[in-house]
């Protein structure tokens, strides 16, 4: 299968689908992340708190991590327009890799450039099948909808793996307060993976998406 994980910045995938990709390439499976902003990042006050420099290094460290290919578009970290522009760019790269699944934002998320790359997504992907959601985080996951846990992988085995995904993100493991960024990632997971508690037993970690669209293959 050809697996898309479609982010507004470098490490919004690899927080919430970081496990799911690194199984789906131990499966065999092909994934591209595309991120769809430069990733800089200057705060309200002019700090500067991540260069393109930075952000380009860790996510292609990061991306080597979970074994996927790295795309980078260079639309403005805070601003990625929901438009012909936006959803041409996608246009082009869902037509040449032909995707079987499309991971994208949730569309409810409280960042505006997540947002917006939900919508470009959704519409670039008027002709494909399956397209699923994946779970906000802190600080953009603080919607005033509430994320429906629909779909679940299983990423026991993974978690390590996206936690080094994480950790390559050195800007962001400052920025977000260390381990304690780490530590708040890994216990959704852990508590996604408690939910998938069944009478075979324990998931010790998972990670979840909603639904917009999904082809049945029977
Ligand atoms: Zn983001």
């Amino acid at each position: 299968m050809k697996i898309i994980a479609i982010g507004a910045h470098s490490d919004d995938i690899e927080i919430s689908c970081g496990g799911t990709i690194a199984k789906a390439v131990k499966s065999g499976h092909e994934v591209l992340m595309v991120v769809m902003t430069t990733s800089e990042y200057t705060n309200y006050t002019g700090k500067v708190l991540r260069t393109f420099e930075e952000a380009s290094r860790e996510g292609q460290k990061a991306a080597e991590i979970l074994g996927a290919k790295l795309i980078t578009l260079n639309f403005p970290t805070k601003d990625v327009p929901y438009n012909s522009e936006s959803v041409e760019a996608l246009d082009k790269i869902f037509n040449e890799f032909q995707p079987d699944i499309i991971l994208t934002h949730w569309p409810h998320d409280t960042h505006q450039a997540h947002r917006t790359t939900a919508l470009a997504t959704i519409s670039a992907a008027r002709y494909f099948n399956t397209i699923l959601m994946y779970e906000p985080m802190m600080p953009s996951g603080r919607s005033y909808h509430g994320f429906r846990a629909q779909v679940y992988v299983d990423i026991s085995e993974f978690n390590n793996v996206k936690m080094n995904a994480l950790k390559s993100h050195e800007s962001q493991y400052k920025k977000y307060g260390g381990d304690f960024w780490l530590g708040a990632v890994e216990a959704r997971a852990r508590l996604r993976g408690f939910e998938m508690l069944s009478e075979k037993g324990q998931c010790a970690f998972a990670e979840c998406y909603e639904v917009m669209r999904l082809e049945l293959p029977l």
